[in-house]
């Protein structure tokens, strides 16, 4: 359900007709209903229609893999002490979920990490456009390929299935960092680190880049960190789009998902500008 009906105004509505031998008078007592827009799945529509269905996105997706190419080319120039790797994230970067995220919109309801779990247990996810290509790039070169990802632990199986279905390479667990306790992936980006000089991250969103963008500051919504990492993004950093989730979501709603569905919607409003 988008919209949150109540009734605000009872109007007494009096009709007049005329039949052919006697006046009626009926009263009518209508209930104007007014709806008041609040946050729920449907909102998730018109994005996910893009995400899923626009010519625009998928040459997006063709674009940035190419440009991950040139810069893994460029900065495989470089000396390093250590073997070098890619770290890439999963969802949105490498796996389309959109049918997910279709199902929320027509449905109207909200994201459950059960009903997500049983989407990814269903390992119909496809690749993102230039992805598997990449990836098989990356290992011509001897850069070793590593999926941190915040699916849980508990879909490791089906999410390797999944992606050895589609053709990428590293099938093994050893190169799949899920999420076990929290989202941060600071920890797993480090325990990389140790044996491997990453050259190249690759996500949808810029936690899986670095932390920093956790928890954004509810004025810029993180658009201070993005000048800080402005020497990193594009060149280290490879971000995809994603409109349907993520973290810049959670800035809007003021970094509180515990708003109620009326005050995220409002605090989505009140995050955009039309000063003109
Ligand atoms: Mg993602």
């Amino acid at each position: 359900m988008n919209k949150f009906y109540y009734t605000l105004v009872i109007s007494v509505l009096i009709f007049s007709s005329c039949n052919t031998a006697e006046t009626k008078t009926e009263e009518k007592v209508e209930k104007i209903i007014v709806s008041e827009s609040v946050y729920s799945g449907e909102n998730g529509l018109s994005p996910t229609v893009w995400y899923q269905t626009s010519a625009e996105n998928k040459a997006i997706y063709l674009q940035t893999y190419l440009f991950a190419k040139l810069m893994l080319s460029e900065n495989l120039k470089k000396k390093y002490k250590k073997p070098v790797a890619v770290v890439t994230d999963i969802d949105e970067t490498v796996l389309d979920n959109s049918p997910y995220n279709a199902r929320l919109a027509k449905t109207g309801k909200m994201y459950t990490n059960e009903s997500w779990d049983a989407w990814v247990n269903t390992k119909k996810a496809e690749a993102l456009p230039g992805a598997v290509d990449f990836f098989m790039f990356a290992k011509s070169k001897k850069v070793e390929v590593f999926y941190i990802s915040n699916r849980t632990n508990n879909t490791l199986e089906a999410t390797m299935e999944n992606m050895q279905r589609l053709g990428f390479p590293n099938i093994d667990k050893k190169y799949f960092l899920l999420k076990t306790d929290k989202s941060d992936k600071t920890a797993r980006r480090d325990s990389i680190s140790k044996n491997y000089d990453i050259i190249l991250f690759l996500g949808d969103n810029m936690t899986d880049f670095t932390e920093e963008f956790a928890n954004r500051d509810t004025t810029d919504f993180g658009t201070a960190v993005v000048q800080k990492y402005k020497a990193d993004i594009g060149t280290r950093f490879i971000v995809f789009p994603n409109p349907m989730y993520g973290e810049w979501e959670k800035a809007a709603f003021r970094n509180d998902y515990g708003k109620s569905d009326i005050e995220k919607q409002k605090a989505l409003k009140s995050s955009i500008k039309d000063v003109y």
